[in-house]
């Protein structure tokens, strides 16, 4: 039988809880209204590709995105008030996926130590897993500007557990079991994408899930 207290289960938080892209909407909408002249689809279309051509240059900060937007769109949005504007509660509404709530209840209750394992900026991180934050000790919520380089001091801190780590982004997991093959990696694949056929076996992540309520079934 298994001893779920031995377990511990590292969450993502975009793409794996929280529909990200929903939140973005509802910022980028915000937007338009410090915007002077032109269609609205015609705005966020421009917000669209900025923001991609940021994320492509591996810029993640949204601040600092909204800043680069704030400038080239010149929306004139006062600085102070950009951080404001992403923080806003209701951008946050519906941002949470539909199964997320009862399937870390119930995960909950077999006693197993969920945590947090996300790249962001702390204070809108934190809004964002506000609906499930009692069941989440802080001591296991890890948040960093970069997460790939904290792997290792977030694994030792659970040398003795079990433990699984669960992301929608492949490429992190693939560096994982590079770096430690008995951690268990969990690829949530929400849009259904098709593994790519270069990678070794050795490094194909364990589990592969479309909606997390599944994961009730593997651990
Ligand atoms: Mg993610």
């Amino acid at each position: 039988m298994n001893n779920w207290f031995d377990t511990v289960i590292l969450l993502d938080i975009d793409g794996t809880l929280f529909h990200t892209e929903i939140f973005r909407n509802n910022i980028f909408n915000k937007l338009y209204s410090y915007h002077t002249s032109g269609s609205k689809e015609a705005f966020l279309q421009q917000v669209r590709s900025i923001y991609k051509n940021e994320r492509d240059k591996k810029i993640t900060n949204p601040k600092t995105i909204l800043k680069t937007i704030n400038t080239q769109l010149q929306l004139n949005i006062p600085e102070e008030k950009l951080m404001e504007l992403i923080i806003e509660g209701d951008n946050f509404f519906d941002g949470m996926y539909d199964e997320v709530e009862k399937t870390i209840q119930d995960l909950s209750k077999k006693g197993i130590t969920l945590g947090i394992l996300s790249t962001g900026e702390t204070q809108i991180q934190k809004t964002k897993i506000s609906s499930i934050q009692n069941f989440i000790n802080e001591e296991n919520i890890h948040i960093y500007n970069l997460k790939d380089t904290e792997i290792d001091q977030v694994f030792a801190k659970y040398k003795d557990m079990r433990i699984y780590v669960i992301d929608d982004f492949l490429d992190f997991l693939l560096l994982i079991k590079k770096k430690n093959n008995v951690v268990k990696t969990v690829w949530i694949n929400r849009k259904n994408s098709a593994l790519p056929n270069d990678i070794e076996d050795d490094y194909l992540p364990d589990y592969q899930i479309k909606t997390l309520d599944e994961l009730l079934t593997i651990i």
